[in-house]
């Protein structure tokens, strides 16, 4: 987390002092509260939030002074009521062998990195995990997984560039359940440029691992880069629509980005929020936890 804090510090201080300019020496009045909307917006939390802090901080102290530092406790309230309820594990059952994670996302949003970390920390508990190569349209995909697999000691079912990523699938779930494991985590093109055809794939594959397990896929997870801000939004309604996403999961929050727009997306789609990534090595991917994110957005 002294990452994640770090990360949003450095952009959180924007927000922190735009509220140290608003209440300072100022009173509490609709001018002060409408400006303390404007610069949560600017921070991606979204006219929801926005509004819902801003009623917060103003219920019963208009006309009166604020401490900046008193505005920041309450919106880190408010925020932590958000997402509490979407802070919630990836449970892996494991009465269903292997548990299908289906991991979806744009190119770039840190899947296959996402899938390495997430798959050292399950083999580290001590599951056997299998990953399957399912972003066939790129060559460097596969073998980036590939290395992972072989650091994490995860076997890779993996073919070649342009093959059928939907068979893959098929095979991946066969080879599973022939080594017995107990996770078998899958890779995804992310390609948004040709969304039609991204989308009638992820459709494709779903339908094919439930031809091998009728449950499968067990969990679909989109990976969300938390510095493309508002754009994450949209992608959540499109995966949302056609892979059926379970949980979330936010990389890049180490770096320059927000992380408002988690808060924003908590708040709409309400979907669980299961991990963070804040790095690029094996261990940078944490649970997450409502209390502490709140607390480093609100600086
Ligand atoms: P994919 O195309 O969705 O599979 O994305 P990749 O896993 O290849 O990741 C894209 C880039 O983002 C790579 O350079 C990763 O090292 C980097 N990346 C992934 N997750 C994180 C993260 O949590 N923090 C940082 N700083 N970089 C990340």
């Amino acid at each position: 987390w002294q990452r994640l804090r770090d990360g949003l510090a450095r952009s959180s201080s924007s927000l922190s002092q735009g509220i140290g300019d608003i209440f300072t020496k100022r009173k509490l009045d609709a001018a002060t509260l409408e400006e303390l909307e404007d610069v949560l917006i600017q921070a991606d939390l979204g006219l929801t939030m926005a509004s819902r802090i801003a009623g917060a901080v103003g219920k019963g102290r208009y006309d009166k002074t604020i401490e900046p530092a008193e505005v920041k406790a309450i919106m880190a309230a408010e925020i932590e009521q958000v997402l509490a309820p979407v802070a919630r594990p990836l449970e892996i059952d494991a009465s269903k062998r292997p548990f299908v994670v289906l991991v979806v996302g744009v190119n770039g949003s840190g899947k296959t990195t996402t899938i390495g970390k997430l798959s050292a920390k399950l083999v580290g508990e001590g599951r056997k995990v299998v990953l399957a190569a399912g972003d066939t349209f790129r060559a460097a995909a596969i073998e980036q997984l590939k290395i992972w697999g072989e650091r994490i000691g995860a076997p890779v079912v993996a073919r070649s560039q342009g093959s059928d990523a939907a068979s893959l699938a098929y095979e991946a779930i066969e080879q599973a359940r022939s080594e017995d494991a107990d996770v078998l985590i899958m890779d995804t093109a992310g390609r948004l440029q040709n969304r039609a055809e991204l989308m009638a794939e992820l459709e494709k594959i779903v339908r094919v691992m439930k031809k091998v397990d009728a449950e499968a896929p067990h969990a679909v997870l989109l990976v969300l880069d938390a510095t493309v801000g508002q754009n994450a939004m949209s992608q959540v309604e499109i995966f949302g629509r056609t892979a059926g996403v379970t949980g979330l999961v936010m990389t890049k929050l180490d770096g320059t980005a927000r992380g408002g727009i988690l808060v924003a997306i908590a708040e709409k789609f309400r979907l669980p929020v299961h991990f963070i990534g804040v790095g690029e090595q094996m261990d940078d991917l944490e649970p997450f936890a409502a209390r502490d994110f709140a607390r480093a957005i609100a600086g």
